[in-house]
């Protein structure tokens, strides 16, 4: 079927053919006719799905046909890196209209924010707690909403935004549409969903606990203390064009990150000690293929889209197996190919057999025939397989993407 087929404004149509989005993806062609119709929608699908378009094209849809210089649709989304991600693509899918999108997020300066909401701006990309800021001094201008998404609504959750969304949505004006989407669909989302839709369609695409197709997963065991080593020796002795490696914590992605550089990579990292300023660049840097290494806590596990991922590298076992599914998803985006490894300590053999029951399949074991597996811990090791001896100096990458044989 093609786009034409869904009754968007052909300006949308076109933009759909110049980026080359061939035919409506299984989730945008049951999310766009139900909410041009109206219809509250609670929506579960797996990252990669094409979800993002499949409620921007209906709602700039509408606000094609709305008086300009109002506010009329709102997205509220968990992190800063993936409003900006929205905006993009709604900029990218708007580039035939006169609609205006404007971001509403933290870590930068809210005047700008402020002028593009008292301006109207007819598409607002939020994070919560920047919106409820915004709405505290300025609550009437999103009177006039009549749509409102909640993407990613269980990451939400995780991340502790229950009580500000009741609050936002308290706020809200009550007669309008509301989109939910959420890669899983926890129970309290369920409840959540119950309590502010309006008789929603539930759609639901692929298995909820399912990675994505195209993905090649392997499990990589090794002693805690020479996972850094093993994961340099990957990183050397592989191709790896774009590679985003998880840690648990921002301390592991920081030292990590530095090793890594010292073996000459060009590698960025991202958590949540960075200023907003150092993650925007950290992102922008990575997806537009300057680094070829980004290593990132869970802040990057849910729906960051960058497309030329090939691997991802999990540093530890995720403790919910979700976190993993939602980690993997990063690569194979939009039908490519792409490898998920992860490091298991013997200690986290029991979280990764959680994660094998989650998804239903054992993950093949490998085991590198030119590590040393037998250093005992507290060596000096790194010098003999974790560093290459004639190290580029860190803060100057000697290799770059795909040049790391
Ligand atoms: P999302 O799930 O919104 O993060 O989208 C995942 C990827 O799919 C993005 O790179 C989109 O550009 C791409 N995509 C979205 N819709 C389509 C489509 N209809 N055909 C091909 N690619 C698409």
């Amino acid at each position: 079927m093609p786009f034409k087929a869904l009754n968007l404004n052909p300006r949308l149509v076109q933009s759909t053919r110049e980026i080359g989005y061939t035919e409506p993806t299984p989730i945008q062609a049951q999310a766009i006719p139900l909410i041009l119709a109206g219809r509250d929608i609670i929506a579960t699908a797996q990252t990669g799905t094409g979800k993002t378009a499949a409620f921007l094209l209906p709602i700039l849809h509408h606000l094609m046909q709305k008086p300009p210089n109002a506010t009329h649709a709102l997205v509220i989304t968990p992190t800063r890196e993936l409003a900006r991600q929205i905006e993009a693509v709604c900029r990218d899918l708007a580039r035939h209209t006169k609609l205006r999108v404007a971001l509403l997020v933290g870590g930068v300066s809210m005047m700008p924010q402020e002028r593009a909401v008292r301006a109207g701006v007819e598409l607002l990309v939020a994070t919560p707690g920047r919106l409820l800021d915004h709405m505290q001094f300025q609550g009437q201008r999103f009177n006039g909403l009549s749509i409102v998404v909640l993407d990613e609504a269980d990451m939400m959750l995780d991340m502790g935004f229950l009580p500000d969304l009741k609050r936002i949505l308290a706020k809200l004006p009550g007669r309008k549409q509301t989109l939910m989407f959420s890669a899983t669909m926890p129970p309290v989302i369920g409840r959540l969903a119950t309590e502010i839709l309006k008789k929603p369609e539930t759609i639901e695409i692929g298995k909820r606990s399912a990675p994505a197709v195209g993905i090649t997963q392997a499990a990589f065991p090794v002693p805690e203390h020479l996972k850094t080593p093993l994961l340099r020796h990957l990183l050397r002795y592989t191709p790896m064009p774009s590679v985003l490696v998880f840690t648990r914590t921002k301390q592991t992605a920081k030292r990590l990150a530095k090793s890594i550089e010292s073996d000459g990579f060009a590698v960025t990292e991202l958590h949540s000690n960075l200023s907003q300023g150092q993650r925007t660049r950290a992102m922008d840097g990575f997806r537009r293929g300057d680094f070829q290494i980004m290593v990132a806590t869970n802040i990057a596990s849910r729906g960051l889209d960058v497309s030329h991922i090939t691997h991802v590298i999990s540093h530890d076992v995720p403790h919910v197996p979700e976190d993993y599914v939602h980690r993997i998803g990063r690569t194979g985006r939009a039908q490519a190919e792409g490898d998920a490894f992860v490091l298991v300590s013997p200690a986290e053999e029991k979280s990764l057999s959680q994660i094998e029951r989650h998804i239903g399949e054992r993950l093949p074991r490998v085991t590198l025939p030119d590590f040393d597996y037998r250093v005992p811990s507290g060596t000096k090791m790194e010098a003999r397989q974790g560093s290459p001896g004639k190290a580029g100096k860190a803060g100057k990458p000697k290799r770059q993407r795909g040049q790391n044989r």
